[in-house]
């Protein structure tokens, strides 16, 4: 191996802030990111209690001489930065701070032994002090136990999440490292067994394909499409989910650049916006990218985890990934018509790529379409109007989402979908705080329902997902059976119902009924009425759901805030064409 040694001060002070170790996940991310470096074959990772307990990395990699054992849990020690050259870096580590900073608050093991030794050596550490440090018993390669991390910090322990909650984000590391170490076996276990399928078998000449279903499932590889490119400058590799395979959160989404897991929010904001006016707003597609760019050309220490980076040509590579993900659907034959490409794409380059970029993408392309459709509204003679009726009569339904009604003074706009919601939500509530138990209906045929790692999660809620109107039973591996739904949300998509359920569990661990956030999980299962956006009302229909607004409380607002409707006075519309 090469030498460990502690970085010159120049050196660190061009390297950003300290490691970032905010859980156990951070844990393992950087014990299997030094097994990589380290070129292990094997890396098998144990979590006990999520983590809380016990973390443990064994890999069969280079090792570590016993010489430099103690030296590696110093702060700034590595072996892995010989030039002072930090642009041309190729390994995953380089700034000798992971070991430290996970030293710092836990009791760390390291028993580690290269080829050249004769037996391993041992070091054990509290709080960056050391114990012990004597002869062992190992193989070739290197053990690293964590133990109760945070247990003497509790500023930092209470910031912790459930046992469960911490094993996903583990489990959620693992996968993605096992997506791009293509020729590492990972195997992962909780309480010492394998679960979930976390046995990868590594895969020869980075046969990156079988790799992707061992981690992303045959599900997402029949749902992808294949997408490459490359110039002088980069390459870009990757899977992108056609649009109906879309998701609640990014969570499967996984970005690699130059090897590295990114978590860039810019980034998640190009690849949404170029699933634009396919997928809902609310929902996230699943994308595998694999970029390659130039080591000149990137700086990783942007962000102390390293899951953010500055890249010199980000602007190309936004445009470039919007473009292939664009061709590739509109190859496909998903999307019909790609007009607003130009404009879409000049949008983006405009603005900062963030989130409210992409809304706004979305705003432009509707309203695109709303003039379109505009054509097709009636003209119609002035009519006597119940004055009574705060919301007035509804006259026409424009691009089967936008209701046109008319009052004796003021034309109104109302978004049909949202205002449905609003409806829905009101009553889900009344059922669910005045009755205490959401109406039901039994599904005609019961659904099978992946809930994928969450059964535990669900299960430990069974009472009160019953008692928001759905009924379930365990069914085959990670299959649950739903034999109702609530009664008012007519026929929705079950398994986005349920999706969409599991991710407000999974931030509270427990629902509880008292507390605020039982808000959030109602309007949650509100949003999945069968009434949305681009289905043909009639008169009647409108007519109904208008004087339905007018009796909920709360109706001139959806559940998340924004208007049901807009109230043009006709006084305002006259001014609008210059009759004062
Ligand atoms: P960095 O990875 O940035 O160099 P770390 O604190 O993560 O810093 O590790 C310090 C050093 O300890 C590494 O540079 C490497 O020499 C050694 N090391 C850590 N983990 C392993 C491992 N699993 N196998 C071999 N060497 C390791
Ligand atoms: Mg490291």
């Amino acid at each position: 191996m090469q030498p460990i040694k502690i970085l010159s001060q120049e050196l660190i002070s061009m390297i950003a802030a300290g490691e970032v170790i905010d859980g156990p996940y951070s844990v393992v991310k950087e014990l299997c990111e030094n097994s990589i470096d380290a070129k292990a074959q094997n890396i098998d990772i144990f979590l006990e209690d999520g983590g809380k307990s016990i973390i443990r990395v064994n890999d069969d990699g280079i090792g570590i001489e016993s010489r430099f054992l103690e030296l590696s849990l110093k702060r700034h020690a590595t072996s892995k930065l010989y030039s002072k050259d930090l642009l041309d870096i190729k390994t995953l580590g380089f700034r000798g701070e992971a070991l430290y900073a996970i030293a710092s608050v836990s009791k760390i093991k390291i028993n580690s032994r290269t080829t050249d030794m004769s037996e391993a050596k041992e070091v054990v550490a509290k709080y960056n002090n050391v114990l012990s440090i004597k002869p062992q018993k190992g193989k070739r390669g290197t053990r690293i136990t964590v133990e109760g991390i945070f247990d003497d910090i509790p500023a930092r322990k209470k910031f912790l999440k459930n046992i469960n909650a911490e094993a996903i984000r583990v489990r959620d590391v693992v996968k993605k490292l096992a997506l791009y170490n293509t020729k590492i076996n990972f195997r992962y276990y909780e309480e010492n067994e394998i679960k979930f399928g976390f046995d990868y078998k590594g895969v020869q000449d980075s046969a990156l394909e079988e790799r992707l279903i061992q981690v992303m499932g045959n599900e997402f590889k029949k749902n992808s499409l294949k997408i490459k490119y490359f110039d002088e400058d980069q390459e870009i590799l990757g899977y992108i989910g056609i649009p109906t395979y879309n998701k609640s959160t990014w969570k499967d989404t996984a970005i690699f650049i130059n090897g590295r897991l990114i978590k860039d929010k810019a980034l998640l904001g190009v690849i949404k916006a170029a699933y634009s006016g396919l997928i809902p707003g609310n929902r996230q597609p699943v994308v595998v990218l694999f970029i390659s760019v130039k080591p000149e050309r990137i700086d990783v220490n942007v962000h102390p985890a390293k899951t953010e980076i500055k890249l010199e040509n980000k602007k190309f590579l936004n445009s470039r990934i919007i473009t292939l993900i664009r061709d590739v659907l509109k190859k496909a034959g998903l999307i019909d018509s790609i007009s607003n490409e130009k404009a879409l794409l000049s949008k983006i380059n405009a603005t900062n790529l963030g989130n409210r970029a992409n809304q706004e993408i979305d705003f432009s392309n509707n309203i695109e379409k709303r003039v379109t459709s505009l054509k097709e509204l009636e003209i119609i003679d002035d009519v006597e109007v119940d004055r009574n009726r705060l919301l007035g009569v509804a006259r026409a339904q424009i691009n089967k989402m936008f209701i046109i009604s008319q009052t004796e003074n003021s034309l109104i706009l109302i978004d049909q979908h949202a205002a449905h919601e609003r409806i829905v939500l009101e009553k889900l509530k009344n059922y669910y705080f005045k009755k205490s138990q959401i109406l039901s209906q039994n599904l005609i045929i019961p659904e099978i329902i992946n809930v994928e790692e969450n059964k535990d999660l669900i299960f430990n809620n069974q009472d009160e997902i019953t008692r928001l109107g759905i009924f379930f039973e365990d069914y085959a591996d990670t299959n649950i059976l739903v034999r109702a739904i609530p009664a008012i949300l007519g026929k929705p998509n079950i398994q986005h119902l349920i999706d969409d359920l599991i991710k407000e569990i999974r931030i509270i661990g427990k629902i509880d009924p008292k507390h605020p956030s039982i808000e959030r999980i109602l309007s949650g299962i509100a949003c999945h009425n069968s009434v949305r956006a681009g289905r043909v009302l009639n008169i009647e229909e409108m007519n109904s759901l208008l004087r339905e607004m007018e009796s909920t409380p709360n109706s001139s607002q959806c559940n998340h805030g924004r208007p049901t409707f807009i109230k043009l006075n006709l006084k305002d519309i006259q001014s609008l064409f210059g009759r004062t």
